[in-house]
């Protein structure tokens, strides 16, 4: 009886049936941990399938025939909220592991300066980057951002992500860190799926501090990590770590107050500028994300880690970059890698996890299989959530993505158009498009 009452306070329970693809992403092999190599490739593809979830949980998934064989199925059909897919493709929803959305206005000055030629770094200098973010989101009242997060949230959604990291950073302030983090609680109260809140204090040296940024990054570990933790209001800590942000040195001290404060740690790191990463494994980062310069060394180091590279060509794409992340080298090397978005206002302004897939294909020579893998168990791996999120497994959350199409491979390749028709976060069915 506890049980069934358990039941009818969570979502419906849902069928979705007559699936022409099912991309469980089941391990193939026993080895533990995150993705690598040719385990990549492994989609754990079900033809002519069906898929159970109750109570916000898959309950089972596998062919029609052994779906619909399920003993409380059969008794209870009639209440369950069942999905015909008419044979198209689902897959696990994305994760989508770096996202930067505690943000008001798109960065359009930047976009026309970049066009005209100016680098990220001259437009820094010209008081654009991230240091243009900050106003509005230190005069912007809680209520505005969080609406604006809630709004990127359901985009998100109805491109098929059900997780999402998300950072704060455009504030800099402790007062304006601590509202954006409060904004994406607030906004993640209000949506079905899963948000994974990072404190991003150490993206830039605030202006105010340019001439003292030990100060500030004391600020950082004094005052907004041990606030942050203390209120929850984040999982991990955060750092830009490359030239024009914050040292290496630096980053090891913001590391270390994270770790004493019992946050996990991630940063950005190798964007415009190699910095060497194996010092900073003592403090077990969850993911080292961009990666565009990293050293030889260093890949055989993260080979033998459990730190995720991850990585977001839809920055390289948006700069205009000839250059992309060396993607075959990390995974040929053994390195685990998951794609992102990096939504934010100047360098990557796209919610789409299809396009970061797109380009990782088109620009990074993965292939079709290795960017879906990436896209959702690497992704859930880089915010250590795998055993909840990133696969189609009895016991795991029901995060589900329904996409329009025959073929799985058909999700990179249409590049520049939603697909995904339905998502299902956490048990909860968005409304057909
Ligand atoms: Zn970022």
């Amino acid at each position: 009886m506890k049980k069934v009452a358990r039941r009818s306070q969570g979502p419906k329970p849902v069928l979705l049936a007559n699936i022409g693809q099912l991309l469980t992403l089941r391990a193939a092999s026993t080895r533990s941990g995150p993705r690598r190599g040719p385990d990549l490739k492994e989609l754990g593809i079900v033809h002519d399938a069906a898929l159970l979830c109750i109570g916000g949980n898959i309950v089972s998934a596998g062919t029609t025939k052994d779906a619909l064989r399920d003993p409380w199925l059969k008794r209870n059909r009639k209440n369950v909220v069942e999905i015909d897919c008419a044979r198209k493709v689902v897959l696990p929803g994305f994760v989508d592991s770096h996202t930067h959305p505690v943000f008001l206005s798109p960065r359009l000055v930047d976009f026309e300066k970049r066009i005209e030629g100016a680098s990220y770094e001259q437009i820094g200098a010209a008081g654009g980057g991230i240091r243009s973010s900050l106003e509005g989101v230190r005069n912007g009242s809680k209520p505005a951002l969080t609406a604006k997060v809630l709004r990127v949230l359901r985009d998100m959604a109805a491109h098929g992500t059900t997780t999402v990291e998300a950072k704060s950073g455009y504030g800099l302030t402790l007062e304006s860190e601590l509202k954006s983090l409060e904004a994406i609680r607030d906004a993640a109260r209000q949506w079905p799926g899963t948000v994974i809140p990072t404190l991003l204090g150490a993206h830039v040296v605030p202006g105010e501090f340019q001439s003292c940024s030990q100060k500030y990054v004391e600020t950082v570990c004094i005052e907004m990590i041990p606030q942050a933790a203390k209120r929850k209001l984040a999982r991990f800590v955060d750092v830009f770590c490359d030239k024009g942000a914050f040292t290496a040195q630096e980053t090891e001290q913001i590391f270390a107050a994270a770790e004493a404060n019992g946050l996990n740690v991630r940063a950005h790191m190798g964007q415009l500028s190699e910095t060497r990463l194996a010092p900073f494994l003592r403090f077990k980062p969850a993911s080292f994300d961009h990666m565009d310069h990293v050293s030889e060394d260093d890949i055989v180091q993260l080979a033998k880690a459990d730190t995720v590279a991850t990585l977001v060509p839809g920055a390289n794409y948006f700069l205009g970059l000839k250059d992309y992340p060396n993607a075959r080298r990390l995974i040929d090397s053994g390195v685990p890698v998951a794609l992102a978005t990096d939504y934010n206002p100047g360098t990557s302004p796209t919610i789409s996890m299809p396009m970061a897939m797109s380009l990782a294909c088109t620009h990074m020579k993965m292939s079709p299989a290795e960017a879906i893998s990436a896209a959702t168990i690497n992704g859930a791996w880089a915010l250590r959530i795998a055993d909840r999120k990133g696969s189609i497994e009895p016991g795991k959350d029901a995060d589900l993505a329904i996409f329009n199409v025959q073929d799985y491979r058909e999700i990179p390749y249409w590049f520049g158009v939603n697909r995904c028709t339905q998502s299902v976060l956490n048990g909860e069915v968005t409304s057909p498009e």
